[in-house]
């Protein structure tokens, strides 16, 4: 991996932001494609932040985007580009938490600070037998001390990368290697055949469905779009004009309500989508459908909205759900140029 053995602090810390949630195989593009358009800090500080959220597509869990923008701005500005060096300095910027924090100090300034990520967890829980649930804040506390006796003082980056490999190639969350492992005279999960049970979590995930119906408006080679800017999921990225419905109810309700929002106007040609889309979020799990609405004028109810050509949406962010309804659509809304074509409404 590029990040191995790097001890620029800015690349640790690009990489750590990037593998939070995302696999290390999908991860590794994106940290290329950052380290490549942003070689340092003050690259990223300075770029459009409409260029960096583009880069960040796919990769989910937007927030970390956001806050990656402003710990750049402010190292920038405020730091005159230089990553602080301290664990409590590193700890107070934006986006980082003791994990990241632990990471950033051990790797990059050998500091005696040691990770606990769910490798490590993971590892400790089943080596010394620890039933106390990873998720509880006495639980944390003790694994954080335990880690904290065993990390290699003289060498705690090269210590902690250890155990992280360790928990990525041998202690793996299902199937472990036991057999071959080093530690297997002294794991009490490999002796009481406990290594299915541990680490223990104590609280499930509540899962919440919400069910949406994007409209995808287009006058001429012009489609509406608009930035989410509310408190919720998706924030700063785009969408089309969307009803969102209380249940898994058909779109024909949800064009009713574009109807009477005065989204579809007179003589506008319908096009339903015929596939329910799908995206797992850690809370929420969404169900989208989409319409396509070729208007022949645009709806004043619209006006807030940008009308971007129907060519240039690649060069917007949208959530992965509208992206793979664009990338499996086989119409791109790019023939429907000339109007008035009043075909009738068809859902
Ligand atoms: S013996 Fe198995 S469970 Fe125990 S540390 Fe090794 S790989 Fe993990």
């Amino acid at each position: 991996m590029p990040w191995k053995e790097e001890k620029d602090p800015y690349k640790i810390w690009l990489s750590e932001i990037i593998l939070q949630q995302t696999r290390v195989e999908q991860g590794l593009a994106y940290y290329n494609s950052f380290i490549q358009h942003f070689p340092t800090i003050s690259h990223l500080a300075l770029a459009e932040e409409k260029k960096v959220f583009k880069l960040w597509e796919g990769l989910g869990y937007y927030s970390r985007c956001r806050n990656l923008i402003a710990t750049a701005k402010y190292i920038h500005q405020e730091l005159k580009g230089i990553f602080p060096g301290t664990y409590e300095e590193i700890l107070n910027l934006k986006g980082i938490g003791p994990y990241t924090a632990s990471a950033i100090a051990s790797f990059a300034f050998n500091l005696p600070f040691a990770v606990v990520d769910g490798n490590v967890f993971r590892i400790l829980a089943r080596v010394f037998g620890i039933t106390d649930p990873i998720d509880s804040t006495a639980g944390r506390k003790k694994f954080t001390q335990l880690a904290a006796q065993l990390l290699d003082q003289e060498r705690p980056g090269k210590y902690n990368q250890a155990i992280m490999d360790f928990g990525a190639t041998v202690c793996k969350p299902a199937a472990p290697l036991c057999f071959d492992c080093i530690f297997k005279k002294y794991c009490i999960a490999y002796a009481e055949n406990k290594i299915e049970t541990l680490p223990v979590k104590e609280k499930k995930l509540k899962q919440r469905n919400r069910f949406f119906c994007f409209f995808l408006v287009q006058h001429q080679n012009k489609i509406a779009i608009r930035e989410r800017t509310e408190k919720d999921i998706w924030r700063h990225l785009h969408e089309f004009p969307v009803v969102e419905l209380t249940e898994n109810t058909a779109p024909e309700q949800a064009v009713n309500a574009a109807r009477n929002l005065g989204w579809v106007t007179e003589g506008a040609t319908l096009k339903t989508d015929d596939t329910t889309y799908r995206q797992k979020l850690t809370h929420q799990n969404i169900h989208a459908r989409m319409v396509r609405v070729y208007a022949d004028q645009k709806p004043p109810a619209l006006k807030t909205y940008d009308w971007v050509p129907v060519k240039d949406l690649k060069s917007y962010s949208f959530p992965k759900i509208i992206n793979d309804f664009l990338e499996n659509s086989n119409d791109t809304g790019q023939n429907h140029t000339s109007y008035p074509e009043k075909t009738g409404t068809q859902h």
